[in-house]
């Protein structure tokens, strides 16, 4: 269904779709915005970085959680830096892990702060879910957030505004783990080196907004992963050096 309806009409989620899927996929992520994530119709959302370097970002969604450490243990000895889009209750319920995350020179989003489709919530509600997490999040780990993903990809007018006020830039992502379904670690491999090339964006989840599944495969995907780039000539930079934010991008080539 949502194959042919995102690419015909443009790439703005119409309600009635988009509510079906959350429907279908009961109240979890239904991702559905996986066509529609690279839109620049309601605002400026960056889906990718720089294809003249040899370097993609992994991002990890809706943690801190139980995971997270492990996720963090398998960076470190891969020395990679990642970007962790933070649910803001979750920083705020772990706190410590929250702050080891920046802690080791991994970058913060702001993924809401409880991980609700901003489709379906006013403009109050939305501005409000944004700014929770921009103070739970810079409380757990002391660096406030420049960056910030929706919950599913999915943006609204409210939320653009929200954001824009905040100084947040939008990312989203350009190469999926599908790790949200329940397939294994060498599927989450496959997935992500199918499509990873220079500049991707890639999606992996160190928490559930559910906080029901465990990531262990999602662990067990980043050496297998990291292999995987290597062999393709990739490295992993911080998303903001692969968005040439900040620090000279000329590491990266
Ligand atoms: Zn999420």
């Amino acid at each position: 269904m949502f194959n042919v309806l995102a690419p015909t009409l443009g790439s703005f989620i119409p309600p009635v779709a988009a509510g079906a899927c959350v429907v279908a996929a009961g109240a979890s992520c239904a991702y559905y915005a996986t066509y529609a994530v690279r839109s620049q119709w309601l605002g400026a959302a960056d889906w990718r970085g720089r294809e003249d370097t040899s370097s993609v970002a992994l991002t990890f969604d809706d943690g801190p959680g139980e995971d997270t450490a492990r996720v963090l243990d398998a960076l470190a000895a891969h020395g990679a830096r990642a970007t962790f889009f933070m649910v803001g209750r979750q920083a705020e319920r772990n706190a410590r892990t929250a702050r080891r995350v920046a802690a080791e020179g991994h970058e913060v989003g702001n993924h809401s702060y409880t991980h609700p489709i901003y489709l379906y919530r006013s403009a109050r509600e939305t501005r409000r879910q944004l700014a929770l997490a921009q103070g739970a999040i810079e409380g757990a780990t002391e660096v406030r957030p420049r960056f910030a993903r929706p919950p599913c990809g999915v943006r609204s007018p409210a939320y653009f505004r929200a954001a824009r006020a905040l100084e947040l830039r939008t990312v989203q992502w350009s190469v999926a783990g599908f790790d949200w379904k329940p397939i294994g670690a060498r599927e989450i491999a496959r997935h992500v080196l199918k499509d990873a090339r220079a500049g991707s964006i890639i999606l992996l989840h160190d928490g559930d907004s559910e906080g029901k599944a465990d990531r262990r495969e999602t662990v067990a995907a980043l050496p297998l992963i990291f292999e995987g780039l290597k062999e393709r000539g990739l490295k992993v930079a911080p998303l903001s050096r692969l968005l040439g934010i900040g620090e000279a991008a000329a590491e990266l080539r």
